[in-house]
């Protein structure tokens, strides 16, 4: 569904993606970790377009920049960029509008219901508490159901509630044959149904593996994490128990 090949990204002299390839199959959901600034946001934004980069990303074939491309991918930034003139309900029906989407009310609906916005209708974008902001956020990127969708850091600011509710519906689209690439620094997030993760640091991928495999490993994602980006050794933390609780307690990852 998604090839990025070779991708290098540079901010001025800063190598933020240093030739970065990986595959994602249809219908998995593939967690991408990393420490801030290891160059998760960056790649997301190469793949959907908003960034000039070297390199090739393909989406069910398209080239990433194509139509064809434009009309599978869809994206959750990690910072909500809402129109302040604008209330929820126009928010959606202006993304709908965007998409063509007919018969989207329902489904519309149905999201600000999950995410308790169902009684902000009326409230304009600035009128939302943050939190609110990043439902909204969600919502939006949800209601066209891409087929491939990018969501950057998407847990974020939002109460248990609305992280429950996101989680079930990331598995709906999963078994839906939906495609995800989710971004988190946070490695507790991913508690959830994930197919593959992908470790970035530094701008490279260190680590590409699926869960099936980690699992075989006798690893956690944890272990696997702290042992690609800090080289410590999963054995290694087990003879000094106070150090990896002390990790544990840290699953922010800085
Ligand atoms: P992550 O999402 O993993 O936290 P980013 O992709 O945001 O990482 O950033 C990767 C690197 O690129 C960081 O060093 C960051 O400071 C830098 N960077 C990100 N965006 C810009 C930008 N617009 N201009 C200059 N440098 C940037």
């Amino acid at each position: 569904m998604l090839n990025v090949n070779h991708v290098t990204k540079k901010y001025g002299k800063l190598l933020a993606c240093n030739d970065v390839s990986f595959h994602l199959d249809k219908g998995s959901v593939t967690v991408l970790l990393g420490p801030n600034g290891a160059g998760k946001s960056t790649i997301m934004k190469s793949i959907i377009g908003l960034l000039k980069y070297d390199g090739e990303i393909t989406v069910d074939s398209h080239f990433n920049k194509t139509s064809e491309a434009r009309r599978i991918l869809g994206y959750i930034p990690e910072m909500p960029s809402l129109y302040p003139n604008l209330t929820v309900s126009e928010h959606m029906e202006f993304l709908a509008r965007a998409y063509r989407l007919s018969d989207y009310k329902e489904k519309a609906n149905c999201l600000l219901e999950m995410f308790e916005l169902s009684d902000k209708k009326k409230k304009f974008g600035d009128e939302l508490s943050k939190g609110m902001q990043q439902k909204l956020n969600i919502c939006l990127g949800l209601l066209p159901e891409p087929g491939l969708l990018l969501l950057d850091e998407p847990m974020i600011g939002l109460d248990p509630h609305a992280i429950k509710q996101l989680k079930t519906l990331i598995e709906e689209m999963r078994s839906s044959g939906k495609t995800m690439l989710i971004s988190t620094h946070i490695i507790d997030s991913v508690d959830m149904l994930w197919d593959r993760t992908i470790i970035m640091q530094n701008g490279c991928v260190k680590a590409n593996i699926t869960k099936a495999e980690l699992d075989a490993c006798g690893k956690t994602l944890e272990e696997l994490f702290f042992e690609v980006t800090e080289g410590i050794n999963p054995d290694d933390a087990k003879a000094a128990p106070g150090e990896e609780a002390q990790g544990r307690e840290e699953a922010e990852v800085r």
